[in-house]
């Protein structure tokens, strides 16, 4: 490195963290430019929540499965880092999902998407709803569309279009099973925008999904029954060969995971960085990649508004259970990709994914594998210890799926503080932040906190972050 290269600082090595490495580092050889890249990571491994493990024949996620195939900067990335014939998709003979009502899985109906359905005869003939909550539901074809472009929470657009019974058996646990949050609280238009955007330009949900569905085809973005499984890819050893690959590509970066950073200070020459046991790095530029309560920390001093933005992004806690069962121990034969619980249902368990089901090469012949999800938050309420709420989440699935005796083999993973709320308001708020970072030479922020928390939304914001400092860089005084 010559002694005039510019020193920018990445602090977390997730995802996010990898990708503006990697992209920095394209582009310094792109265009011959000196970087000195440095990532701090606090944990001793790189890829932050994405994490496989295999043993015994048994694939297990500890974090995502997977990522959505319709936002290209996933398929995109994996493409430009060789990863390409590695993708794989979901299962294709079991697209399809199912929602918990009592101790039954009742199929989610064939053309609803997400929050409402676009096909009329399977929505007419499904349990999920009774009939009174169908003619309400149905009531969105005749409704005035809403004036004004304010936002609103999910939950009320759901019941202002559909009725209340349509968001309780339905769109709660669809957004729950995303989002691990109350639809009560998150931002419409943050998390969901089609659904404002299909009211403001057709009024009626119904007709304007099915008018979408018949200009895109199926496959762009509004043509899998229930969650939108049909679209996510992963790869057949796992979400880690993602981490990994990412990993190897940065092999010019000076890594130091087991670091953490406690503060982020401006000096006359540029950043900062206060680690742990009180040494410090100086940067030219700094890329804060961190979860939005631990980059507020990080900025108070030298940015308190951002900082105080960043702290009103709350972020929900996410527990996963991954279950080996011999094949004969469950009697539902897992012919679908997974369940959603309504919260009415009054469980523990939000959703389950019959993993082995799912994707190819999980699980050993005779052996399936499923995962758990329980919302952290509600445990932590509840007092539950891990033990605690690994064994709830058994019990939970038993008479739900039939199961006999006890798992072959478990894993059980906690995450807390790892999924930002996007709480009504929250463009605004990131809209507010982005013009605050645009006015401050050397500084980006990236990650899941602010315009998506998919894995294709980070790669994006990584790379957003990328081009901001090094715009910078080409400004900035040495
Ligand atoms: C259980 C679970 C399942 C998910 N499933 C999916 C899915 O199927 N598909 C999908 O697209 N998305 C999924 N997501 C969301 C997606 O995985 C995340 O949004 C994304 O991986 C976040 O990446 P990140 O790098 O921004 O953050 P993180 O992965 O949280 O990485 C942040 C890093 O910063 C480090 N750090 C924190 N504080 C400090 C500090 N002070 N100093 C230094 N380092 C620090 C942490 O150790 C961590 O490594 C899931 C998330 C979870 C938790």
């Amino acid at each position: 490195m010559t002694r005039d290269a510019r020193r920018v600082v990445v602090l977390g090595g997730g995802v996010t963290g990898l990708v503006a490495c990697y992209r920095l580092l394209e582009a310094s050889k792109a265009q011959n430019l000196s970087l000195d890249i440095h990532l701090i990571e606090a944990s001793s491994r790189l890829g932050g929540v994405i994490e496989t493990e295999f043993a015994d024949g048994v694939l297990m996620e500890k974090g995502p499965d997977c990522f959505l195939a319709s936002k290209p900067e996933g398929i995109e990335l994996c493409e430009e880092l060789g990863l390409g014939s590695q993708l794989i998709g979901t299962n294709e003979r079991y697209r399809r999902s199912f929602v918990l009502r009592g101790d039954e899985l009742l199929p989610v109906p064939q053309g609803y998407y997400l929050l409402a359905p676009y096909q009329i005869g399977p929505f007419l003939t499904s349990p999920v709803f009774s009939p009174l909550g169908k003619l309400r539901m149905a009531m969105d074809v005749l409704l005035p569309g809403r004036r004004g472009d304010d936002d609103e929470s999910l939950a009320d657009f759901v019941r202002r279009r559909f009725g209340r019974e349509a968001l309780e058996r339905m769109a709660q646990p669809m957004v729950a099973g995303i989002y691990s949050a109350d639809p009560e609280k998150l931002s419409l238009q943050a998390t969901m925008p089609q659904f404002h955007q299909i009211e403001r330009e057709h009024r009626s949900l119904i007709l304007g999904l099915r008018k979408r569905m018949q200009k895109r085809g199926a496959g762009e973005g509004v043509s899998a029954s229930g969650p939108r499984y049909g679209l996510f890819v992963s790869f057949a050893r796992g979400m880690g060969v993602l981490a990994e690959a990412l990993a190897e590509a940065i092999s010019g970066v000076a890594v130091r995971t087991g670091c953490r950073a406690e503060a982020l200070e401006r000096f006359e020459r540029g950043w900062r960085v206060r680690l742990q046991g009180g040494e410090e790095v100086d940067a030219d530029a700094a890329c804060v990649t961190l979860p939005p309560s631990a980059a507020a920390r990080m900025l108070e001093k030298a940015a308190p508004g951002i900082s105080g933005e960043l702290m009103s992004i709350p972020s929900g806690s996410l527990a996963t259970l991954n279950l080996v069962y011999r094949a004969e121990q469950v009697a539902n034969p897992l012919h679908a990709m997974g369940f959603v619980v309504p919260a009415i249902e009054n469980k523990t368990l939000l959703a389950c994914s019959f993993s082995s089901t799912k994707f190819a090469g999980r699980a050993p012949e005779g052996k399936v594998l499923i995962r758990a999800f329980a919302g952290g938050e509600a445990a932590s309420r509840a007092g539950l210890s891990n033990e605690e709420l690994a064994g709830r989440l058994i019990e939970e699935l038993r008479p739900i799926l039939g199961i006999t005796g006890e798992p072959e083999a478990s894993a059980f993973y906690r995450y807390e503080e790892s999924l930002p709320h996007y709480l009504v308001g929250h463009l605004e708020k990131v809209e507010r932040i982005e013009s605050a970072i645009e006015a401050t030479p050397g500084l980006a922020l990236a990650g899941n906190a602010y315009r998506g928390v998919g894995i294709p939304d980070c790669v994006k914001s990584a790379g957003d972050a990328a081009e901001k400092i090094l715009g910078d860089l080409r400004t900035i005084n040495s």
